[in-house]
């Protein structure tokens, strides 16, 4: 099918297997051949069952790991892109707006794309949505920044994509300028654990960050996205007793490279404990 084989070149083109699945092995989030069977569909997709450090995953705030973590440094910067419905979700290809370091490292920002609901929950809670930014370094080494998203005021900086939703598979629209700065939340509070890309073939060493605080979308917004894909979201993955960590609010006050997003007036107010439980 043309449009398989043209999402997966283009998927191939930006460096970034997250969303390629390889262009003959059809995967859904749903059904037969939804995410419980996506180790069984292709032997290459073998991890997602297999896999020990699988994700999304189920953070629980009060048992993650206090004390090792800083602010992440990001070096994003306006830039031009393309809009993609890959068949699986919207994901916006990026050709040079910036980088994040993780752990001393620079990694290139390539791509962002969408799930709804959130894929990773937070104390058992899922967003709206969540966003995917994908990182690269060299040609293996993948970091993603996942920036969840509730329902509230329009989302100003996600306007341009949001407006612009390519309605079908392997049909593209031309971005001609976002800053992924704008779309990160004030509050620098981020989760970081290692695990996997969330779709097929769910390869591991991913170096996860979850920023704890949402950005906001307009219902409007939601609605577009929902009118293509009412539910791409893998179900949470077992931890298996993985390292979990978290950014505390007195590294974030000591940190100086907290994002320089939009709208971030008031400090971020400290942690509170779940009252669940
Ligand atoms: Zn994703």
């Amino acid at each position: 099918m043309k449009a398989k084989f043209l999402s997966a070149w283009v998927a191939m083109l930006f460096a970034s297997c997250v969303h390629a699945g390889g262009p003959e092995t059809v995967w859904e989030y749903e059904g037969e051949k939804g995410s419980r069977a996506w180790g069984k569909l292709d032997s290459a997709f073998s991890t997602c069952s297999v896999g020990k450090r699988q994700s999304p995953i189920n953070i629980e705030e009060r048992e993650a790991e206090r004390g090792g973590l800083k602010p992440i440094p990001f070096s994003y910067k306006a830039g031009p892109g393309e809009i993609l419905n890959n068949g699986h979700t919207i994901q916006v290809n990026l050709a040079n707006s910036g980088s994040a370091r993780f752990e001393g490292l620079e990694y290139r920002l390539v791509q962002f794309h969408f799930h709804t609901p959130s894929e990773e929950k937070i104390n058992g809670m899922a967003s709206h949505m969540v966003a995917h930014l994908v990182h690269r370094a060299g040609d293996t080494k993948l970091g993603v920044v996942a920036i969840l998203i509730k329902l509230g005021k329009e989302n100003v900086a996600l306007k341009p994509v949001f407006d612009n939703l390519p309605a079908s598979e392997g049909k593209t629209a031309p971005l001609a300028s976002l800053n992924p700065a704008d779309l990160l939340p004030a509050d620098p509070t981020y989760f970081a654990y290692i695990g996997s890309l969330t779709t097929p073939p769910c390869t591991e060493d991913v170096k996860w960050h979850v920023m704890k605080t949402p950005i906001e979308i307009s219902y409007a917004q939601l609605a577009a996205f929902k009118k293509l894909y009412k539910m791409n979201a893998r179900h949470t993955q077992a931890t298996n007793g993985r390292r979990v960590q978290v950014l505390t609010p007195d590294a974030a006050a000591s940190g100086s490279a907290a994002p320089a997003a939009s709208g971030a007036a008031a400090p971020s107010a400290p942690a509170t404990k779940p009252s669940r439980h």
